[in-house]
């Protein structure tokens, strides 16, 4: 599922790209225009805290999520319970950039990720564009745990 974040929406879009979705995350430069440009040549679904965002996208019969809350599990819930989570495609993606990470050998992150890390890790992920390891080290844990809370939160609602 392709989305496309607003400018308000930073650390939402950080967090899905975390569980998978390919997200695009537009900055304080672009403008409304470009954005609806954006989401409709890369058909993606806006998703935005601007009223105004959202009814233009409405206009022009593009898919859309108004976000009303300001906290984030609200807004994860907002958006997964319209676009569930794929369990297999958590931690596929770059949180910084949107990339798609490569699964590396233990053996290739040797010294490049502090050594209490790679004791105790036996997957990792690589992001070539931020040069970046990941693990599923505590954010990851934070991330299970706020699926779980989400998938309880849509079930009980
Ligand atoms: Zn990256």
């Amino acid at each position: 599922m392709k989305l496309l974040c607003d400018q308000m929406l930073g650390t939402l879009a950080r967090w899905l790209r975390l569980l998978g979705f390919d997200v695009y995350y537009a900055n304080e430069k672009t403008t409304d225009d470009e954005i609806l440009d954006i989401a409709e040549k890369e058909k993606r679904v806006v998703i935005s805290r601007d009223k105004q965002l959202v009814e233009r996208a409405e206009k022009r019969r593009m898919p859309n999520i108004e976000v009303t809350s300001t906290d984030l599990d609200e807004q994860l819930k907002t958006v997964t319970s319209v676009y569930p989570v794929n369990n297999k495609t958590v931690l596929s993606r770059c949180s910084l950039c949107n990339t798609p990470l490569l699964k590396v050998k233990k053996e290739d992150v040797k010294g490049k990720v502090p050594s209490k890390v790679f004791d105790a890790h036996e997957e990792f992920w690589y992001c070539k564009k931020c040069d970046k390891i990941y693990w599923k080290g505590s954010h990851w844990v934070r991330i299970e745990e706020k699926m779980k809370e989400l998938t309880e939160k849509v079930k009980a609602s």
